[in-house]
């Protein structure tokens, strides 16, 4: 499978702290990949460094084989990459539709062309076209996937998007997830592990900066490094 994002030998550390030491990895096109770890062992800052909002101290990001390691955060938007962050960044006055289409043309440049794709967005998520203030935590979560979609990414980075989430909701984000096309390559933060094994195809763990292992899900939830990894980090 072609690369989509390859990471080499990535680092950043902040004052003394290294937060990334050398990090490689390869996400092959269409896959979805889960990025697992403790507390502070670094998952949003690599997910920071992928969208560029933070700089590498060292190491190389590509994707589809470009290198977008010096590239600033709106030209890496534009060539593809889409983000949500760990809390909703939306337009709370505007309506959930506008949103959506805004966030498009932010990226895909003309409001009125990107609204039929909005509207599509709106109905395939089953969201009511409200002002945005009065969804709830977990509609505002699907309605920043949706607008992350409306830029067509080919790589899209999720923070933590199962959390603060009512069973009901979490239901909803995992079939929102679930259905989501394959031309999309996602790199999914998560600390709810039940999402991570359904959803990933493969997951990557990271402890103190470092990769412990990457595997299936399967040879991730039976590996005892993995549990020793956890165990470790919480004691
Ligand atoms: P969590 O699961 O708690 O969100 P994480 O795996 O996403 O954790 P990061 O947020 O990437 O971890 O943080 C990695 C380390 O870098 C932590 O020790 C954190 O305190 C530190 N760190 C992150 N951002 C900054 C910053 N802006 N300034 C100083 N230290 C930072």
């Amino acid at each position: 499978m072609r690369a989509l994002l390859d990471v080499e030998a990535l680092s950043r550390g902040y004052g003394s702290l290294v937060a990334l030491d050398r990090i490689d990895l390869r996400i092959g096109e269409g896959e979805r990949h889960a990025l697992i770890g403790p507390n502070g062992a670094g998952k949003t800052t690599l997910l920071d460094l992928v969208a560029g909002a933070t700089r590498p101290d060292g190491g190389r990001i590509r994707v589809a084989g470009r290198d977008i390691t010096r590239l600033g955060p709106a030209r890496r938007a534009r060539l593809g990459v889409g983000r949500i962050h760990q809390r909703p960044a939306i337009w709370p006055s505007l309506s959930t539709l506008d949103n959506i289409a805004v966030a498009g043309a932010r990226r895909r440049g003309g409001f009125r062309r990107t609204l039929p794709a909005a509207r599509e967005l709106l109905t395939s998520l089953a969201l009511p076209d409200v002002a945005a203030a009065q969804l709830s935590h977990g509609q505002r979560r699907q309605l920043e996937i949706a607008m992350a979609l409306a830029g067509r990414p080919r790589l899209l980075l999720l923070d933590e998007p199962a959390a603060g989430l009512s069973a009901v909701e979490f239901a909803q984000l995992s079939a929102v997830l679930d259905d989501l096309s394959r031309t999309v390559t996602v790199l999914l933060v998560e600390h709810r592990l039940d999402l991570v094994y359904a959803f990933a195809d493969r997951v990557t763990v990271l402890r103190d900066g470092r990769r412990v292992l990457t595997g299936t899900p399967d040879e991730i939830r039976t590996s005892s490094v993995v549990r020793s990894a956890y165990a470790e980090a919480v004691s």
